[in-house]
């Protein structure tokens, strides 16, 4: 049987091996930057290359170095192989186990070949070392790869597993045969042939991981042409891929038809000027320009026009590709119309806000976190004291206010940050930064949040409350002012709603009406009779800003105010202002004044009537005193006719004496020289005088005079001026005769304790009733004319009055006109021990 040549094996396994290596490093060229662990492999290839050509040299070499070394690299390459696979399959495992295996194979190996050398137990290793890393690489390939490579692996897989089985063989045929190979070159038949496989299977893996690296990149070409596919079709932008120079559509996807309208059929075969797309010609033009110039365009904005004619604004992108097929113009719009028109209202709406804040008459700031300005407007600018926003931006609040403020607003700004709260209207106190004056102002503080609603910026609105500060300060100082007038000044003052409802009351007037006066109707409070006011103001309606007076009567238990009142606005309501004056007292004097007006008016009248009767009274007995003094000197009258002259005479110079004793008289009483001369009166012996006195007068008018006097017993003496009382009686005694002109006169008194009672009654012409209280005034009289029936001066009776008021008594009558009169009068009685004492 012929041998094979070992040696020859051996070289044509290294030119396999150095062909393979070559494969593998073009493998590794051509697809390092798609696959990983190619470079492992290449090294894998080239360790075993190395290592197979050093023991065909090994005869020129040290032992330790073809074998020992070429052993060490051929193991060395299968493991960096197994990395290879690992890092091209994705499933990378511990390295620990490789490396201590590599370790135990290193330790062996120099055992047997230094300490103990031992070929056969070397070519054992090997073998083993072998049998384990191609299986391992083989369960790698097959099982352990993922799933969707395993139909690349799998059939490098089996090759590992060829070789895996090939080292197990050798080291069953080993023990089997019991031999070792002195001498490598001079190996048996068999071990040529397991060389030759070997090769075999060298070869075998070299094409299959080629076959697996093509298969791999034809599968990857065919799911990205599917990638491409589906991204050309989904994508959001309209595509076309058009022919170059002709400009025909060649393919366009499902976003050019949904914007454009077009469909496929209609649209491919096409050039963009035949459908119309563009809406300016020139703008193709320009664009095909610039197209050839630099084979690109990139987002360009341009206007397009839809199968329905309608415009929309596109951002246009195009780019020359060279194809197998030829040149390509890939061209992209993407519809930016609405955009364009969300573009424009944000813009607007930015520029909106800008104005607004630029024009806002308040100040209005934005700031970061850190304090720092982001935005602020014209108003805020004035309070610091810039001129432009750029000297603020970027700055922060101390660099404008002091630090004392600065510190409470960074503070204010810090609390609304961490608690995403804001703060509306705080009321601040500061000063202009260039005027140094005082100011108020209302701050709200805003925080802006982000997406997560995290306070990150903070909007600071301030409103100046200077004036109103100062308008509520100047208002609480009036209000005070008023409040202190209203509790201080001395009428009552209250206001009241149309319907008469008291909506407030003054100090005054709570005093005048009760603390429980709001709410209730006005009159139900000031009139007696709880009714409204006859002259209510309210009736007619309130008139605001007019001041007026009205006069009622019957508050408070009848006195009369004066009301004035003046039409206002109360809280928003029509109302009255009312402020009660009282005027009883002067309403009273008023009373008085025109009584007196008209006694004073009466007094005159009455004294006027009281001249004329006076000087008719005095003429009457100075004619008879005159005419019959003439006649005595005439001669030859007689006796009688001489004395009755003179007893006329007489009689009428009496009669005159009378009348300027009571004209003297009343003005004693006028004047109120009237004295009283106390002395003991026998009553008994005056009333009878008096009779006697009266008598042949009652004779002469043929009437009967009666004196009424008590029996004996009864009081008879008083202690009084017996001149006024005699003149008292006479008085009423001439007055009874002179007015009655039949029936009788009687006179007298009574004792009715503690007065002693006189009287004189007649059967006379008698007094009306409305005369009665009148008769006792100076110079009245019933009839006053100077035709009157009866003489008189008309102070007959208010002498006696005087009279006997001044003996401490009081006079009346009793009268029915045309039956008489009845005159009474008191002087008090005193009595003092048995006796009957009177004194005045
Ligand atoms: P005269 O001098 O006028 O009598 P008097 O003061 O004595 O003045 O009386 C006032 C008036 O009172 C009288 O004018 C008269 O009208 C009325 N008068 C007084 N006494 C009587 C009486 N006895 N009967 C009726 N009238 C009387």
């Amino acid at each position: 049987m012929a041998s094979l040549d070992m040696r020859t094996v051996l070289f044509s396994f290294v030119l396999i091996n150095i062909l393979s290596s070559l494969v593998i490093l073009f493998l590794w060229i051509r697809y390092r930057n798609r696959y990983k662990g190619l470079g492992y492999l290449a090294i894998a290839f080239s360790l075993q290359m190395i290592a197979y050509i050093l023991i065909i040299i090994r005869s020129w070499l040290p032992l330790w170095i073809s074998i020992d070394f070429a052993n060490a690299l051929s193991v060395a390459g299968i493991f960096t192989g197994y990395i290879g696979l690992e890092k091209y399959t994705g499933r990378i495992t511990s390295r620990i186990p490789g490396y201590a295996f590599l370790a135990l194979l290193a330790i062996l190996h120099i055992i047997f070949s230094y300490l103990k050398p031992d070929p056969t137990a070397r070519y054992l290793i090997i073998s083993l070392a072998y049998f384990i890393l191609f299986g391992r690489c083989a369960w790698l390939m097959i099982k352990g790869a993922p799933k969707e490579m395993r139909s690349l692996t799998e059939m490098t897989g089996y090759v590992f597993a060829g070789l895996s089985l090939l080292s197990l063989f050798k080291i069953v045929d080993f023990i089997i045969r019991g031999h070792k190979p002195a001498d490598y070159f001079n190996s048996d038949n068999l071990e040529a042939v397991v060389m030759f496989t070997y090769q075999m299977f060298i070869i075998l893996l070299t094409i299959s991981l080629s076959f697996m690296l093509n298969r791999h990149l034809l599968s990857d070409v065919k799911s990205e042409e599917e990638q491409f596919s589906t991204t050309f079709q989904t994508a959001p932008n309209a595509i076309t891929v058009a022919e170059s120079p002709s400009g025909k559509l060649i393919d366009i996807n499902e976003s050019f038809c949904l914007l454009t309208g077009y469909s496929v059929s209609e649209a491919v075969g096409k050039t963009a000027l035949e459908l119309s797309l563009w809406k300016n010609t020139k703008d193709r033009e320009g664009m095909i320009e610039e197209l050839l110039k630099n084979e690109v365009v990139h987002k360009r904005e341009f206007q397009f026009r839809k199968k329905s004619g309608e415009v929309y604004t596109g951002l246009y992108s195009a780019k020359i590709i060279e194809s197998k097929s030829g040149r390509r113009i890939i061209t992209s719009v993407l519809d930016i119309t609405e955009r364009k028109k969300l573009l424009d209202t944000i813009r607007y709406e930015r520029n909106l806000l800008r104005t607004l804040i630029d024009n806002i008459p308040d100040p209005v700031t934005i700031k970061d976190t850190e304090g720092r300005y982001l935005l602020n407007n014209k108003a805020h600018l004035q309070v610091i004291g810039a001129e432009r926003q750029e000297e603020v931006i970027g700055k922060n609040t101390f660099d404008f206010f002091p630090s004392k403020e600065a510190e409470i607003y960074n503070r204010d700004d810090k609390t609304v940050l961490d608690s995403g709260k804001m703060i509306i209207d705080k009321v601040e106190y500061a000063r202009h930064a260039d005027t140094g004056f005082p100011y108020w102002h209302l701050t709200s503080k805003i925080p802006i949040k982000d997406d997560s609603g995290k306070a990150v910026q903070i909007l600071t609105i301030s409103h100046d409350v200077t004036e109103r500060k100062r308008s509520e300060d100047a208002l609480r100082e009036t209000d005070e002012f008023n409040r202190s007038l209203l509790r201080t000044i001395p009428f009552g003052m209250d206001v009241v709603d149309e319907t008469g409802t008291i909506l407030f009351t003054g100090e005054s007037f709570r005093q005048m009406f009760g603390n429980e006066c709001t709410g209730k109707k006005c009159w139900e409070l000031l009139c007696d009779n709880r009714q409204q006011c006859t002259g209510c103001p309210l009736m007619a309606g309130i008139k605001t800003g007019v001041t007026e007076i009205c006069e009622v009567s019957g508050i408070l238990g009848g006195k009369v105010f004066d009301i004035y009142h003046t039409g206002m606005m109360y809280h928003g309501k029509k109302a009255m202002l009312e402020i009660f004056h009282d005027i009883t007292e002067r309403k009273r004097n008023e009373g008085e004044l025109i009584r007196s007006k008209e006694k004073a008016e009466e007094s005159d009248r009455l004294k006027t009537a009281f001249l004329h009767n006076i000087s008719h009274e005095i003429r009457t007995p100075m004619n008879a005193i005159v005419g019959f003094s003439n006649l005595l000197r005439e001669p030859g009258i007689t006796r009688e006719e001489h004395d009755s002259y003179t007893e006329i005479i007489a009689r009428s110079s009496n009669h005159l004496l009378s009348i300027v004793n009571d004209v003297i008289e009343i003005s004693n009483v006028e004047a109120g020289r009237l004295k009283a001369a106390t002395a003991e009166v026998s009553l008994r012996n005056l009333l009878n005088d008096l009779h006697q006195q009266f008598r042949p007068m009652a004779a002469e008018k043929n009437l009967q005079l009666t004196v009424d006097i008590p029996v004996k017993g009864e009081v008879s003496h008083i202690s009084t001026d017996s001149t006024k009382l005699i003149q008292i009686l006479s008085n009423l005694l001439n007055n009874a005769f002179k007015f009655t002109d039949t029936g009788n006169i009687t006179f007298g008194y009574t004792v009715k304790e503690p007065d002693i009672e006189f009287f004189v009654s007649d059967t006379g012409i008698g007094i009306e009733p409305f005369e009665q209280p009148r008769i006792f005034e100076r110079f009245y009289q019933v009839d006053s004319t100077v035709t009157r029936m009866h003489e008189g001066t008309g102070i007959g009776l208010s002498i006696s009055k005087a009279y006997v008021e001044l003996l401490g008594g009081k006079i009346w009558l009793r009268s029915a006109p045309g039956r008489g009169s009845i005159f009474y009068f008191t002087i008090p009685l005193l009595k003092n021990g048995h006796e009957l004492n009177y004194r005045i």
